[in-house]
């Protein structure tokens, strides 16, 4: 009885059940029957495809409204968000957005400072329900409403897919064992690092006003989730690697249905507004390390590495406004099909020099910055 109150006994032993499972069964089948492609591909597929649809589906979506997206397109991400067996969307979304809001505090369902196993996976086997709340957006969606209802039942059709593969191919239990138990741990397990992993380890390059923290190495097994600083400075952003060189399976995905029309409405932060967030966050860790060296020699270069900070953030914010007037401008005279077209050629060369020069500006104000910032770190070096 007191188990029950401190415990949810069916989240409790459906998480260790499932772990013990495949800790048992899978060294079992390795050592009588070896591994076999089909069961490696059908596990792998089942893996991405349901934790992308966490990841784009419950989080991107669902939770945070960062694009719109066609029934059929919400339909497949509920329905194989449902085989990831963390409950309905509604119910993720709603634990989710209490995340958001009140992030490292008591009433943070997976707060860190609760600790790394609570914020990964206990705060799920805990018997205190929390209230669903805040998703009333959400419930207008009759396919949400659906779902949330039957998630159980359509979570457990589609986690048995590797069955059938497995009844095609005459090896049904190598399938249970790597498609059904070991996918489900799996899938588990990459979406609670999240939680747990990238509160705790990572850098925070856009904001340390939360523990949130940028995990390279997260990244690519989590469905492109591991950029948790970003994500959550711009928790309406639909991409979480915003930069090229990040890796984003699901916004890359994203790209690709988009490109189809199947969704759209993607929201994004401009590129100045990132770059000023890391240069705040550099200002303000340059000025850290000040504070060892003497006032003498600290204020000036305070002043120095402000000065240069505030020239940079406006030459960007002036480099931004320059591309979306431009942005604009190209519309219009799409708009009147380029109707007087040696006009056109005239403005779009005024433009063009206009931007080159707000170019140049930029660069000049990175060099200032460069320069102040390493006067500071050479001053700490050798003082
Ligand atoms: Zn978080
Ligand atoms: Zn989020």
């Amino acid at each position: 009885m007191a188990l029950a109150k401190r415990w949810n006994l069916l989240n409790t032993s459906f998480l260790i059940g499932t772990l013990a499972l495949a800790l048992t069964l899978v060294p079992w089948r390795l050592a009588t029957s070896g591994l076999r492609w089909s069961e490696v591909l059908v596990c792998l597929a089942m893996v991405f495809s349901i934790g992308t649809a966490i990841s784009g589906g419950y989080h991107r979506l669902f939770s945070h409204r960062a694009y719109k997206a066609s029934w059929f397109v919400r339909f497949l991400f509920l329905c194989f968000g449902a085989a990831a067996f963390e409950n309905s969307a509604l119910k993720w979304s709603s634990d989710h957005r209490m995340h958001h809001r009140h992030v490292d505090t008591d009433l943070d369902p997976y707060a860190i400072k609760r600790g790394f196993w609570h914020a990964h996976w206990t705060w799920v086997m805990e018997a205190k329900a929390l209230p669903v709340e805040g998703v009333a957006d959400l419930e207008k969606d009759p396919l949400v409403r659906w779902q949330h209802r039957h998630h159980f039942l359509i979570g457990a059709v589609v986690a048995s897919l590797p069955l059938w593969v497995g009844l095609a191919t005459g090896n049904l239990a190598g399938h249970l064992v790597f498609g059904v138990v070991l996918r489900i741990v799996l899938t588990h397990h990459t979406t609670f690092f999240i939680n747990s992993a990238a509160h705790l380890f990572g850098s925070r390059p856009y904001t340390d006003a939360n523990t949130a923290r940028d995990n390279w190495l997260l990244a690519p097994l989590t469905y492109g989730e591991g950029y948790h600083n970003f994500h959550h400075q711009w928790q309406w952003d639909y991409r979480n690697g915003a930069l090229w060189y990040q890796w984003d399976s699901t916004k890359w995905l994203l790209n690709l249905l988009n490109w189809m029309g199947l969704v759209g409405g993607f929201r994004r932060v401009s590129d100045a507004a990132m770059t000023r967030a890391r240069l705040h966050m550099e200002e303000k860790r340059l000025r850290e390390r000040l504070s060892l060296a003497s006032p003498g020699s600290a204020t000036p270069m305070k002043a120095r590495l402000e000065a240069a900070r505030v020239k940079l953030d406006a030459a960007l914010a002036a480099l931004h406004d320059r591309h979306e007037a431009w942005g604009q401008k190209k519309a219009e005279w799409r708009a009147k099909g380029h109707a007087k077209a040696e006009a056109w050629r005239e403005v779009k060369a005024e433009w063009r020099a206009s931007l080159a020069a707000h170019r140049q500006e930029l660069s000049a104000a990175w060099a200032e910055w460069r320069a102040a910032r390493l006067e500071v770190r050479s001053a700490l070096v050798y003082s």
